[in-house]
């Protein structure tokens, strides 16, 4: 069953006659527990379509349905609390909160939500990602690898149903990334939690259940099975 689809999404940026058409009427469906990679070249739209899937930006026309719910019905507040408690984000640039130490960025999106700790499950995901050592350091004090593993346990510390990652392993070395890239399976797998990446690399994409290729705002490969 399809727990994340779009329905013929548009999304238009800029005034006529500058207009790019980022998305050019996207139809897909993506199952609970699936591993997705979005393919494609730069420009291609895959940042723009992963916002969509996540309720960060309105498209121009067409719908993204999450858990079976039309998020163009809910207002900003309602939309808010329900991307917290069913989605977790790995964004390119992290987003870390720099006057909280790495701990307390982990464990902030539950904190936010008045949820419970789960200290076993969150000090897991921390011993996986290498990143014990470094719990009560800032966030300025990291390198970008650093950076983007604590980004990605901030993601999994919630246990949602859905992660949106932009390139999440785009500052790790290839090892890293491959180590990384099947912790995200194998956690996904064990939680029955739906993936969906952006990746330009291959060999990544490789490891995804599914991938689904986009150019110029179009699905050219669905990688239907
Ligand atoms: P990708 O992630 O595949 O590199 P994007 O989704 O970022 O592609 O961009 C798709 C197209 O939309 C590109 O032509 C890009 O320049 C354009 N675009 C993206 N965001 C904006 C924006 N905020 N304003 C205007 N054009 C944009
Ligand atoms: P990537 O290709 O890695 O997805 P981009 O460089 O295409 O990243 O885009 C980075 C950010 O800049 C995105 O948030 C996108 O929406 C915005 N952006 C991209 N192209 C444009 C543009 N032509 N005008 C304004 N914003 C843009």
């Amino acid at each position: 069953m399809g727990i994340l689809k779009t329905e013929n999404l548009v999304k238009i940026y800029g005034q006529e006659p500058n207009i790019v058409k980022a998305l050019d009427n996207i139809s897909i469906e993506i199952n609970q527990g699936e591993f997705i990679a979005i393919v494609g070249t730069s420009g291609s739209g895959k940042s723009t379509l992963l916002n969509m899937l996540g309720g960060l930006d309105n498209p121009t026309s067409g719908e993204t349905i999450i858990s079976n719910k039309r998020i163009s019905k809910l207002n900003d507040e309602e939309l808010t609390i329900f991307r917290r408690r069913n989605i977790g984000f790995i964004f390119q640039n992290y987003n870390l909160v720099p006057i909280l130490n790495v701990y307390e960025n982990i464990v902030l999106p539950i904190e936010l939500d008045g949820g419970k700790i789960d200290t076993d499950y969150v000090n897991k995901i921390i011993d996986i990602l290498g990143l014990s050592k470094k719990l009560s350091s800032m966030p300025n004090n990291l390198s970008g690898g650093q950076q983007q593993r604590v980004a990605i346990a901030r993601a999994l510390a919630t246990k949602p149903a859905i992660i949106l990652a932009d390139e999440p392993t785009g500052n790790l070395d290839s090892k890293t990334s491959m180590d990384v890239i099947g912790l995200l399976k194998v956690t996904s797998k064990q939680f029955n939690q739906t993936m969906v990446m952006i990746t330009h690399n291959e060999e990544i994409a490789q490891l995804a259940d599914r991938i689904i290729r986009i150019e110029d705002g179009k699905v050219v490969v669905r990688g239907d099975k």
